[in-house]
């Protein structure tokens, strides 16, 4: 078996010691996602409408990747470098003002909104 096909054996797992954690399964610190593009993998980006936008920031605040750019108070836009598409801040938005498109339809034309 290859070391990408091995199984760990997760049982009790709350039990473990900080040494039997294996290098790729820790946060080696915290806030450290800046640093990394974790957007690459993404299959589908958010779209504002902003005539539709109320600007009541729940997509901002729903976001678990703090990925919703927030500018006075007002969002702007999504940081396209580390949203992973996950779709939440379009499933929580009151107003259905973003919705989820296809990665590969701005693969021409690009954009942010
Ligand atoms: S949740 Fe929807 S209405 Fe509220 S700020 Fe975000 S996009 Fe605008
Ligand atoms: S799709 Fe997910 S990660 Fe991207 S902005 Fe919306 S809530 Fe954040």
């Amino acid at each position: 078996m290859s070391p990408s096909q091995k199984k760990w054996d997760v049982s009790k797992i709350q039990e473990w010691p900080p040494e039997k954690h294996e290098a790729g399964a820790v946060i080696p610190e915290a806030g450290n996602a800046v640093n990394y593009q974790t957007g690459g993998w993404r299959g589908e980006r958010p779209v504002r409408d902003a005539d539709k936008c109320t600007q009541c920031l729940f997509c901002y605040f729903y976001c678990p990747d703090t990925s919703v750019i927030v500018e006075d108070k007002k969002v702007v836009g999504f940081d396209l470098e580390h949203c992973k598409g996950c779709g939440i801040c379009a499933a929580e938005c009151p107003a259905d003002a973003i919705v989820m498109c296809t990665e590969t339809d701005f693969e021409q034309n690009g954009g942010n909104e």
